[in-house]
């Protein structure tokens, strides 16, 4: 945490140029500062980072591995070499950055626990979070059995169907979970209850919002717990491969495994981004969940950031195969990062995600979320255009466990196509 890169945003008011801020009712406003406190603090204080760091160590499994997918980058070059006529002199170097081995299996737990740790900090007894495909709930309810916290999870009705296993895992880990009906009954409607829960408990309890979205100061908090994955990797990199990556990829949600990669190599200007959204079935509004491809600027959850909208500026729906990426805004440190051009954005399909998804399983063994496939399908892609010294990393933010239904219920339906 300490070894995080100083390009010095956020502002103090939480600003990444156009993007970000704080935009809450004023109930919030002493909880958010309560929190900006605690943070400054912190992350100043070498016992909570000591603290931390072991923690990531001995109960998350941290350092992940990274590892070099050689038959994934075989595949990808004999393929690119047929496609050429024969010969194999294209085909970038495949890397994954194995978030999907941390406990829990996704990167989500690297959040949970560093804002689990502050909420004790605070001398708060409960937490509160919102969840989706249910793995951020999932994380919130492991970090707050381990600290010993009360733990409420804000769940749309429809994921709560949707997402079986999680619901049982978090009840499993003593979590209450929150049915939540209204609007759409997903997760942009568990994240309101969430905010209206917390107007009325900030006094004892802390909100951990699971993405770099949010309110100042979410955004950089959630983005400093993460970058141990962008620390981890660039050190990795100048071990194994001798050299730091030519390209990162990450799938972007609301955008925390992009921002903990990409962070830590902002200011190495020789290393090239991209973040690939939920392209969905079609671009269609309503049929994708891609905000920096398809949307346009404006506030969403307290802060200011791009968010797909109709044209009254009311939230649109959103459409994805993997519920983790199922969200119609992202944070505004992406937003940035967009608009400066320091990382590129891009979108794919559900069925590109698919199909990289059973391409990873059957050529390294390795069962990936159906968000991080959306990261492999673009790697794959991108490798193909590449000369064979140039390497990707892929950010492998998941493990497919929670998909094996849904995938292969999608499998099938493609096959009697
Ligand atoms: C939640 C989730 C994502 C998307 O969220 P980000 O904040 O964009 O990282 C991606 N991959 C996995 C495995 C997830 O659980």
């Amino acid at each position: 945490m300490t070894t995080t890169p100083s390009p010095t945003l956020p502002t103090p008011a939480g600003h990444f140029g156009a993007f970000g801020g704080n935009y809450t009712p004023e109930t919030l406003h002493h909880a958010i500062s309560q929190l900006t406190q605690a943070y400054d603090q912190a992350r100043n204080d070498p016992a909570f980072n000591k603290q931390f760091t072991q923690l990531l160590r001995d109960y998350v499994g941290r350092a992940t591995p990274l590892h070099y997918a050689q038959r994934l980058t075989e595949h990808v070059r004999k393929s690119e070499g047929k496609s050429r006529g024969g010969g194999t002199s294209g085909g970038g170097g495949l890397w994954l950055k194995r978030e999907d081995l941390a406990h829990i299996g996704a990167h989500k737990i690297n959040n949970s626990l560093g804002q689990g740790l502050l909420t004790v900090r605070m001398g708060k007894k409960r937490v509160i979070a919102e969840t989706g495909a249910g793995q951020h709930g999932v994380a919130t309810a492991t970090a707050a059995a381990f600290l010993g916290l009360s733990c409420d999870v804000f769940m749309g009705t429809e994921d709560i169907r949707r997402q079986q296993p999680n619901v049982k895992r978090m009840k499993l880990l003593g979590a209450n979970v929150v049915p939540v009906e209204s609007g759409s009954c997903t997760l942009k409607d568990a994240t309101n209850a969430a905010m209206r829960d917390w107007m009325a408990t900030s006094e004892h309890t802390h909100y951990i919002i699971g993405s770099v979205v949010g309110p100042h100061p979410y955004p950089m908090i959630v983005r400093d717990f993460q970058s141990v994955i962008g620390i981890e990797a660039r050190e990795q990199s100048l071990d194994q491969i001798g050299k730091l990556p030519d390209h990162l990829v990450a799938s972007v949600g609301g955008g925390s495994n992009a921002a903990g990669l990409f962070y830590p190599f902002i200011n190495d200007t020789s290393v090239k981004m991209v973040g690939v959204e939920a392209g969905g079935r079609s671009t269609n509004l309503g049929d994708h969940a891609a905000p920096l491809t398809y949307g346009s600027p404006g506030v969403l959850h307290g802060s200011r950031s791009y968010v797909l909208q109709n044209n009254d500026g009311q939230t649109a729906p959103v459409h994805s195969i993997s519920a983790g990426l199922d969200y119609p805004g992202v944070g505004p440190e992406h937003a940035y990062w967009h608009d400066t051009g320091r990382v590129q954005y891009t979108d794919c399909t559900d069925q590109e995600a698919l199909k990289a998804f059973t391409l990873l399983t059957k050529t390294e063994g390795i069962i990936p979320a159906l968000e991080s496939s959306h990261a492999v399908a673009h790697a794959i892609k991108m490798a193909k255009n590449l000369p064979q010294d140039q390497t990707i990393i892929i950010n492998l933010s998941g493990r497919g466990d929670k998909d094996l239904d849904e995938a292969i219920r999608l499998l099938e339906f493609e096959k009697k196509r």
